[in-house]
């Protein structure tokens, strides 16, 4: 992307977090840094100003920071895909696995109309299962994925290339 170097640059890792192995790649210095806030949110911006996008769907809860001021910028709605029990009205709800258990992400049934041009945000894709549920979701509720779109995408655990090979278009902000 644009700022992709500077946006990495910015990202710190932190080893053996939450558990003893895993290297969590923490984006609070990006946000805490108002230039490269700014950069990250119109890295996207950029991209997606053009594409006559219905609304931004952005995963619980990282996905929330860059997808509100997206969809200002954009100029289109803001819906959010919440883990389970958390959406106060009628829900549809998809559960996937994960490395240990499951589970369930939930989405508003009135949160599109049929036919609108989604844009579905999350900070990070590892598995990719979170953000092929949250996309099963928006088209199972009538919305047309135009594309998935993340911070950082961790290529080398292959979520990327199994979103992709669902026949969705991704995107991130830097690898
Ligand atoms: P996946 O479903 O692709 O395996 O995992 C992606 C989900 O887990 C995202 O919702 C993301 O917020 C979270 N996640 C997993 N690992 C990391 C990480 O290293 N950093 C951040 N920021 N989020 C992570």
């Amino acid at each position: 992307s644009i700022y992709g170097d500077y946006i990495k640059s910015v990202i710190r890792t932190v080893r053996d977090w939450p558990e003893p192995g895993v290297n969590f790649r923490d984006i609070t210095p990006v946000l805490q840094n108002s230039a490269a806030f700014r950069k990250l949110i119109d890295s996207f911006v950029h991209r997606y100003q053009e594409l006559d996008i219905d609304a931004i769907a952005a995963i619980d809860a990282r996905g929330f920071i860059i997808g509100a001021p997206l969809a200002y910028e954009l100029g289109c709605s803001f819906v959010p895909v919440r883990k389970k029990g958390k959406l106060p009205f009628r829900t549809i709800s998809e559960t996937y696995s994960l490395e240990y258990g499951e589970s369930t992400v939930e989405l508003h049934s009135d949160a599109f109309q049929k036919g609108d041009r989604i844009l579905l945000v999350d900070d990070l894709i590892a598995t990719g299962g979170t953000m092929l549920a949250a996309a099963r979701l928006i088209e199972r509720s009538g919305g047309i994925i135009v594309e998935t779109a993340a911070i950082i995408d961790l290529p080398e655990l292959g979520g990327g290339d199994m979103i992709r090979a669902e026949g969705y278009s991704v995107f991130s902000a830097c690898t």
